[in-house]
């Protein structure tokens, strides 16, 4: 029996017991010294008596195939060295390196190739550890030098996290959050991780400090130069109307290592909750995703609205206090009055309220029902109330018998 198999198996613990008809002088050591068990003499099945594992290593093939009946008889694993159909488990070779072990198999099906692939990575055995060891130290740094996650949060529903949001979240020292982020998606980091908000006008939030974009700019910077994991967390996507992209550009200049994390924008999670079909295959051959309201610099909106397609959907972000206005664009810019919309406001969370009709009652239904940010508006035919509508759904009537 191969010396290294017994050598590998002592190596990792096992009660090794070695059956034949005469032994290698390191076996005979071996077991003078007490590591092994030896026992001499012909095969018998009695003596797999207590066995968790068998090997057959004998040059004679009738043997080892008998070896392994045995075993499989008894339910006992059985390896046979270089006869893959006679085993119930397959070992892989095995090279150990400084600060890696490596394991090949190719399943039994290709000795050559799996002994290939174990020369080569022991040719290589130094150069694979100092990768390794050039990765680690990469690592220490990058850790030493913290990092910022540009994360997106979903619309609201916590269930509507990626899992490496979720993930990041809860191992974050520092999360740095929209006024949109709710509560109980920041509850879910842990309790020492500072919380700072964010709002986009200041004022003061129940969640903290409020600061404006380039005190975020500063403070993901000085956190992140602290050595800290910091969470950028933003509501739905971090790149869709969420300036994302401005504070990537930052960091990129501080030199401040970033990751961004997607997350579901606004538009697809009120479409879900909704049933809305952004695109369907009679109703709506595109989606675009419009700011309804820009900055106060670009006074309203800085969209053409005659630009956007009236076969498709729209989705209009930040619109909501400014309908009126958006109502007489539409139309001026050739929508017609019969084209369907359907606000969705607080979308995936549990207040959400979902208000429909056609665009020339937009600005009155609007007005009527109150509906307030945060909201989409969805214009497109594909806005439809389909007979499938979703539950919790407030239809015009609605809105004008409940006030
Ligand atoms: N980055 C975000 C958008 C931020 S802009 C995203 O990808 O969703 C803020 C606008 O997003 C709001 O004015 C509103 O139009 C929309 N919004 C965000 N969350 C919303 C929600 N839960 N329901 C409806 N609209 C939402």
């Amino acid at each position: 029996m191969g010396t290294r198999k017994i050598e590998a198996l002592l190596a990792g613990g096992a009660r090794v017991t070695v059956v034949a008809k005469e032994f290698s002088t390191a076996v005979e050591e071996r077991a003078e010294r007490g590591d092994l068990t030896v026992l001499r003499g012909a095969f018998h099945p009695d003596r797999m008596e207590g066995a968790e594992l068998v090997f057959a290593a004998t040059h004679d093939r009738a043997l080892n195939r008998r070896v392994s009946a045995e075993a499989r008889r008894r339910r006992i694993p059985v390896n046979v060295a270089d006869s893959p159909e006679e085993c119930t488990f397959l070992l892989p070779a095995v090279v150990r390196g400084e600060g890696f072990t490596a394991a090949i198999s190719t399943g039994g099906n290709n000795p050559g190739a799996a002994k290939a692939l174990r020369e080569f990575i022991e040719d290589h055995r130094e150069e694979i550890s100092v990768r390794l060891e050039r990765g680690r130290r990469r690592k220490r740094i990058e850790a030493r030098q913290g990092k910022v996650y540009i994360v997106g949060a979903g619309p609201g529903d916590p269930d509507l996290l990626t899992v490496r949001a979720l993930g990041l979240l809860r191992s974050a020292d520092a999360v740095i959050h929209d006024y949109l982020v709710p509560a109980e998606i920041l509850s879910l980091a842990p309790a020492r991780t500072a919380r700072i908000c964010f709002a986009r006008r200041g004022g003061t939030s129940r969640h903290g400090a409020v600061l404006k974009q380039n005190a975020i700019h500063e403070a993901m910077v000085r956190l992140a130069r602290e050595g800290k994991s910091v969470v950028r967390l933003k509501s739905g996507d971090p790149l869709v109307f969420g300036r994302g992209g401005e504070e990537a550009e930052h960091l990129s200049r501080e030199g401040i290592p970033f990751e961004i994390v997607p997350g579901i924008t606004a538009a697809m999670g009120c479409a879900a909750a909704a049933a809305i079909p952004l695109t369907h295959r009679e109703r709506s051959s595109s989606v675009t995703f419009v700011a309804g309201h820009e900055t106060d610099e670009k006074g309203g909106s800085a969209v053409d609205w005659s630009l956007l397609p009236k076969d498709g959907t729209l989705a209009i972000y930040m619109g909501i206090g400014r309908v009126a206005a958006i109502a007489g664009e539409l139309a001026g810019a050739g929508f017609s009055p019969d084209t369907p919309f359907a606000v969705v406001e607080n979308g995936s969370r549990p207040e959400q309220r979902v208000v429909r009709g056609v665009l020339s009652d937009l600005s009155r239904i609007a007005a009527e029902s109150g509906v307030r940010s945060p909201a989409v508006l969805f214009v497109g035919r594909s806005a439809e109330a389909s007979p499938s509508e979703a539950p919790g759904e407030t239809s015009e009537d609605a809105v004008a018998q409940g006030g």
